[in-house]
């Protein structure tokens, strides 16, 4: 639908009001913080890079030579921490590599020769040694994380002879076959392609071991003896050699090769294409190999595997915070088979106590690592204090305990909740560990959103029964209600709802601040819907397109799934997903430390940052979450408070100028309190009121009763009434008489709407509020059309002035929305004290995309990367970015002190206000929730130049 403000059943009509903004990743923005220049470390030609005993040939900041893994792994054992000695094969030999030929670089042969012999001689074990065998694993490792897209091969270096090494060495023959049982089964998978060949086909070395413990009338693997184990290995390699029509290699060296090109290989399988594309991750990167020597959490009870955080990541409080398990490897601890131990003393008395475990039973079932491994443990902490000192930043890390002996196995910066990010980055800087302008950086302006809304319990169960645009953040759950009306009335008895439309309106303001959430089926990011909604602070999901809704049964449908009127739903508005019943939500929380960072951010930031309010009460909002004025306040939404509405329709239906004044004067009134009521809620800062923009037939009747009534109130003609609404309809209401050119050919609609801003900021300038008006004229494409209004302006403002004998600092702007309008930006700054940048209309005309219809498509745009963003949330730099770049240029060439500012939704995207920043604007305006994640990222801005 559409409307800028007006009916939702119309077709053709356009919708309004603001949405977010903009675009493309920030295009100048922002080294990440602590990126340090290129290492000293690289050496050109060098493809093998070497890590642990006694130092590495590389560091942390060679991730993309060495890939994420690889760099900190050197970097670890570059520190002294203990690290399985390996190597690293460079991304460059990925991009180098030719899968269909298997052929490497030259030199690549010659450099892992040298750098295993580095290896055996750093183990003290030899590969392929019958006696003390070396054994591998081989991992990718690409510069971004793409968890468990690629493929992996541990154990490597097993044969039917080294095994019985292994077996000796370790004293324990049936950890030794396992291993080789394993690695048969990954190498025979990932290497010589035995898999699946679909989803619903079993794995087929699965099968071998379920058809054999059928056999034997067993149901664990760990029932299976060292004998049925050796019967395994066979069983699996006759099935790779029946499979692969080669036999499984026995030479370490040949499953080295075979599983470096195999790991290779997977940058370009599939799911890792999949993947790549959904996070931006060009295939131009590669990925690095990682072969490290192995140690084992599963040699017996003096070993252990675990994971551990170096704060809790959940509220970022200081104590250590991990979990692992005795005997056991890497995926067990994930795996949910086996209860986790906890790694303190503290953490385990606490985990008994909430999963109801008696303290005896803790301790003998359950004991924490610090009760069994005292001396590992004290290392552990040890190790884990240095990488957080270290790295300046919460750790995330893996480690292995075997025989005894600890073994760090991977650091990297840990994931966090946004309340955890601020705690951490604020006590961080309290510790001097990072400084103030780090902190800022730590904390990603989107992230924030999360503390200004209630979230959905991650852990909840839930259905999901459709699923839409996330347009407005926070989660709410509610009984269905299909009409303001409903909403309303249910507010009353204290019920709670979501209000579901097929779009909304301007008439169902009331019900949708009655509602919880607002749910629609049709309308894209700055739908009416959207907007109204971040505005109120109200979760919203909107684009819901596989809903059905039947006002009439009081039943909507999605997904073979029906709804109905009273029935509970939950919406996530920050992902778009709309689950059945009521799923359990967490209340926002804004600690001191929030505050702390906010202040820190607001001191280095360039850019200002406005809010769009059109109520008193936003305002307050606004200037609660620090808002700096208002920089865009839409009248029209004024226009439907009450029964105001009557005397808009009036206006509308009057056939003569006389007709139209006497109807405007009975608006007068109204406008004047409005204004009166934000001018006082900003006291002391600026308020840019912007003239009616909306096509006039918004505000008309809808149906036959409306118009019975409007006669009835009005003592007009039913039918002429009707014939009138008729002749106003418009095609392409969008392009058609809105904006400015409403007041061309009707110029006391904004002299009406001028003389109310006046004497309401003299009238509240009389009580000692500061006020700042600033006129702001919409839609404007050529100079003449500015000109002209401008004057309007001006002489029905001093006409007020110069009858109240009164003095007031006013300015005249217009906005930047329709393309021509940037272009000839120099021609219209001599009209205009100020500019703001309308970039939701500008994104609708610069790149012909319809603000109510292209919700249909731009998702699968977006999806399938035809488009990287959805230009209407973010710039789209590229395009309508240049546009607003000419306009600045021009407009600043004939004016230089031309104050220029956003008020299109793009204005609380972070990208996008980083952009608005690098182009020189001097604030940006969004809905009052958006503040706060505007100022972090304005001073994201000011701190990454
Ligand atoms: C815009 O076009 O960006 C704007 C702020 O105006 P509206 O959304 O009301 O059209
Ligand atoms: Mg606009």
């Amino acid at each position: 639908m559409s409307k800028k403000h007006g009916k939702a059943d119309k077709k053709n009509t356009k919708k309004s009001a603001g949405a977010k903004g903009a675009s493309k990743k920030s295009a100048k923005a922002a080294k990440p913080a602590g990126k340090k220049s290129a290492s000293k470390k690289i050496v050109p030609g060098k493809l093998v890079y070497f890590f642990g005993d006694k130092g590495s040939d590389g560091d942390a900041t060679m991730k993309n030579l060495l890939g994420g893994k690889g760099a900190n792994l050197a970097e670890m054992a570059g520190i002294g921490l203990p690290v399985p000695p390996g190597f690293t094969i460079t991304t460059e030999v990925c991009t180098a590599y030719d899968p269909k030929k298997g052929t490497y670089p030259k030199p690549l042969a010659g450099q892992v020769d040298a750098a295993l012999a580095r290896l055996e001689k750093a183990m003290g074990k030899k590969f392929g040694d019958t006696a003390n065998p070396l054994l591998v694993s081989v991992r990718s490792g690409a510069r971004a994380s793409m968890p468990g897209m690629m493929d992996t091969v541990l154990n490597l270096g097993l044969n039917d002879a080294t095994v019985e090494g292994l077996a000796k060495k370790s004293g324990n023959d049936r950890f030794a076959w396992d291993s080789y049982r394993r690695f048969v089964q990954m190498y025979g998978d990932v290497v010589m392609g035995l898999k699946p060949e679909s989803a619903k086909e079993a794995d087929p070395f699965e099968a071998i071991i379920e058809k054999k413990k059928e056999k034997l009338g067993v149901h664990l693997d760990t029932e299976l003896t060292t004998e049925h184990l050796k019967e395994l290995v066979a069983e699996f390699k006759a099935a790779v050699k029946k499979f692969a029509g080669r036999p499984f290699p026995t030479d370490p060296k040949e499953q080295l090769w075979g599983a470096i090109g195999a790991v290779f290989k997977s940058w370009t399988n599939e799911r890792a294409t999949v993947y790549r594309k959904l996070n931006n991750i060009p295939e131009a990167w590669g990925t690095a190999v990682n072969v490290q020597s192995m140690v084992f959490g599963n040699m017996g009870d003096a070993s252990a595997t675990g994971v551990a955080f170096t704060r809790d990541p959940g509220t970022g409080e200081k104590r250590f915070f991990g979990e692992f398990l005795v005997n056991a490897q890497g995926e067990d601890v994930v795996a949910g088979t086996r209860t986790p131990q906890q790694i303190t003393r503290v953490a385990s008395r606490e985990w008994a106590r909430q999963s109801g475990v008696a303290e005896k039973e803790r301790a003998s079932r359950f004991p924490s690592l610090e009760e069994v491994m005292p001396e590992c443990n004290k290392q552990l902490l040890a190790a884990a204090d240095r990488l957080e000192k270290h790295y300046r930043d919460m750790q995330d890390l893996e480690f292995t305990i075997e025989n005894g002996r600890l073994w760090m196995l991977q650091t990297r910066n840990g994931k966090r909740t946004a309340g955890a990010a601020v705690r951490i980055a604020v006590e961080m800087e309290k510790e001097g560990l990072i400084d103030k302008n780090a902190a800022v950086l730590r904390v990603a302006p989107d992230q924030i959103d999360q503390l200004l809304h209630p979230t959905i319990d991650a852990k909840a169960a839930k259905t999901l029964v459709a699923k839409g645009l996330g347009a407005s953040p926070g989660a709410a759950s509610g009984q269905v209600v299909f009409s303001a009306e409903e909403a309303v009335a249910a507010k009353a008895k204290g019920i709670k709802t979501i209000l579901v439309r097929t779009e909304t309106s301007p008439e169902d303001i009331a019900g949708m601040d009655a509602a919880e959430g607002i749910l629609t089926a049709k309308g894209g990011r700055t739908s009416h819907a959207a907007v109204v909604a971040r505005g109120m602070g109200k979760c919203c999901v909107v684009g819901c397109e596989a809903l059905r809704i039947d006002y009439k049964t009081g039943v909507m449908t999605s997904n073979g799934m029906t709804v109905k009127d009273g029935d509970w739903i939950t919406l996530d508005g920050a992902t778009g997903s709309v689950y059945l019943g009521q799923v359990p939500t967490s209340q926002a929380k804004v600690s001191g430390d929030f505050s702390k960072l906010m202040g820190w951010a607001d001191k280095v930031r360039r850019l200002g940052v406005r809010t769009n309010a059109d109520t008193p009460h936003d305002a307050e909002v606004a200037r609660g979450f620090g808002a700096e004025g208002i920089g865009l306040c839409r009248t029209e939404h004024m226009f439907f408070e009450g029964n105001r509405i009557d005397a808009v329709r009036e206006m509308i239906l009057a056939t003569t100028l006389d007709a139209r004044e006497k109807a405007l004067a009975k608006l007068l009134p109204y406008q004047r309190k409005d204004f009166a009521g934000i001018f006082k809620a900003m006291n002391g800062l600026p308020v840019t009121v912007r003239l009616l923009d909306p096509p006039l037939h918004e505000f008309l009747p809808h149906s036959d009763e409306e118009y019975t009534d409007l006669a009835r109130k009005t003592g007009l003609q039913k039918a002429q009434l009707e014939q009138t609404g008729e002749l106003l309809h418009e095609f392409n209401p969008m392009l058609g008489h809105r904006g400015c050119r409403l007041a061309i050919t009707y110029p006391e609609i904004y002299a009406m709407q001028t003389r109310a801003i006046i004497e309401a900021a003299v009238e509240v300038a009389g009580k000692g509020v500061k006020v700042f008006p600033e006129i702001m004229i919409p839609l404007v494409a050529t100079e003449s059309e500015l000109k002209k209004l401008r004057k309007l302006v001006i002489d029905t403002a001093e006409d007020v002035l110069s009858k109240k004998k009164k003095k007031l600092a006013y300015t005249v702007g217009t906005m930047i929305e329709v393309p021509r309008a940037a272009l000839v930006a120099d021609a219209i700054a001599r009209h205009a004290d100020f500019f703001s940048f309308g970039t939701n209309d500008l994104t609708q005309m610069g790149f012909g995309l319809s603000r109510d219809d292209a919700g249909r498509f731009l998702p699968e745009y977006v999806e399938s990367g035809v488009l990287d963003d959805d230009p209407f949330l973010t710039i789209d730099q590229g395009g309508i970015g240049v546009l607003m770049q000419i306009a600045v240029e021009k407009g600043r060439s004939v004016k230089a002190g031309l104050k220029l500012g956003i008020c299109g939704e793009h204005g609380g995207d972070p990208r996008s206000v980083i952009f608005c920043d690098r182009i020189g604007l001097d604030y940006v305006s969004c809905s009052p929730y958006r503040v706060p994640v505007a100022r972090l990222a304005a001073a994201h801005a000011a701190l990454t130049k």
